[in-house]
């Protein structure tokens, strides 16, 4: 109630008291980076995702850089990359030489077209990066069939993946990697973090070696081994992208908690879509069959009348009028994400126009998420819903 009368914010993160006193644990044993809580960590992600493999690492970003590079991503090479996702997708691309060419999205979904994904290969496509945005998967099975079809690789963005299923499987565990964040606005934090996921048993090495400078065997497997007191071989010039015991004992203990967080991110959101099934001019988010949404976030998109290359600017005004109006109240929303091909360094570096992906523009400009979060309140939600049945456009 007390924090109520601040206003509700976009996100808040959840942690209980015994998952804040986990951190305490490697403080005193002594062990704070990479080692046991790390591997439980990764264990439990593993478990819970049915990956059969699972390495952490820094951050979402850090982790998508070390997939591609893993995988042999290098300069001049393409990755197709959808137009509306957080700009790290793109970005992790450009830190390897490489060529980025966005896809539009499905203005439905958010997420990748599928249908203009063939055109977009070249004879340099080394891969592609599906995001699995605010918790929805991405059209994998189409997606696989390109890649398999044209022998690219696929490593799929799910920073925001955490619960999404696509027909029963966990997203991360479809293409060749995936990527999951632990950034607070996400559903598990660890303050900054990140997983890896593969199927795939050489990957997996490769992936727990660049991670780790390059060195063939960990601190923990050399000091858990018969000589520890040899220093590991190195077989490539790898990166420091361990995570630390600290975050992972944080990261751990919330999994304890794993299903009852999605679970209450999906009821949260079916009260919602209940709520603004009636209004025209609110779009919620999809359900489509045999995806299971995540609900990292709940994006709208706002259409007081229909979102055409004529009517964006204009609808763009009424809902930055309109999130000005809410912020009075204390209620927090964002646009849903930002179109990548608008932002400068792209903008500049490839000569792009916001037109030339205009579902990108269009979802840029007109969508909105609210508040949603675990440990969100009844009357928080309510309020938020109070003031958005209480206006009409
Ligand atoms: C949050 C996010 C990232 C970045 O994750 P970090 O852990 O902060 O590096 C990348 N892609 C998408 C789609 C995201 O939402």
């Amino acid at each position: 109630m007390s924090d109520f009368v601040q206003g509700v914010p976009i996100a808040r993160t959840s942690l209980e008291e015994h998952e804040i006193l986990s951190v305490l644990e490697p403080l005193r044993s002594g062990w704070l980076v990479q080692g046991p809580k790390v591997r439980e960590f990764e264990e439990k992600w593993s478990a819970f995702t049915g990956a059969k493999h699972s390495v952490a690492v820094t951050s979402c970003t850090t982790g998508l850089h070390l997939a591609l590079a893993a995988l042999g991503f290098g300069p001049g090479d393409e990755a197709i990359v959808p137009a509306f996702t957080w700009i790290a997708t793109a970005n992790v691309v450009e830190h390897l030489g490489g060529k980025v060419v966005f896809c539009d999205i499905d203005p439905e979904t958010f997420n990748l077209d599928v249908e203009q994904l063939p055109s977009k290969i070249t004879g340099r496509t080394r891969a592609i990066l599906p995001v699995h945005l605010f918790g929805l998967s991405a059209d994998m099975d189409a997606i696989n069939a390109v890649a398999k079809k044209h022998n690219i690789c696929v490593v799929e963005d799910a920073a925001c993946g955490f619960g999404a299923r696509y027909h029963g499987r966990h997203v991360g565990t479809l293409g060749d990697a995936g990527c999951f964040s632990f950034h607070p606005r996400k559903a598990i934090t660890t303050g900054e973090g990140g997983m890896v996921t593969t199927n795939s048993d050489v990957l997996a090495e490769k992936l727990r070696r660049l991670r780790d400078h390059g060195a063939a065997m960990s601190d923990l497997q050399r000091h858990l081994g018969a000589r520890p007191y040899l220093l590991a071989d190195h077989p490539d010039a790898g990166y420091n992208q361990r995570m630390t015991d600290l975050q992972a004992a944080l990261g751990s203990a919330q999994m304890d908690r794993a299903t009852e967080i999605v679970t209450e991110r999906q009821r949260l959101a079916q009260v919602y879509d209940q709520a603004f099934e009636k209004l025209q001019w609110l779009r919620t988010p999809v359900h489509i069959h045999g995806y299971e949404h995540g609900y990292q976030s709940y994006p709208c998109l706002f259409q007081p009348e229909s979102v055409t290359p004529a009517s964006i600017q204009r609808i763009n005004q009424m809902r930055n009028d309109w999130m000005d109006k809410l912020q009075q109240v204390g209620i927090s929303t964002r646009p849903a994400t930002h179109a990548v091909h608008m932002l400068r360094f792209y903008r500049d570096k490839y000569g792009l126009k916001p037109e030339d992906y205009p579902q990108a523009y269009a979802a840029n400009h007109c969508s909105i998420s609210l508040p949603l979060f675990h440990g969100m309140s009844d009357e928080e939600q309510n309020y938020v819903i109070r003031h958005i049945e209480s206006v009409s456009f």
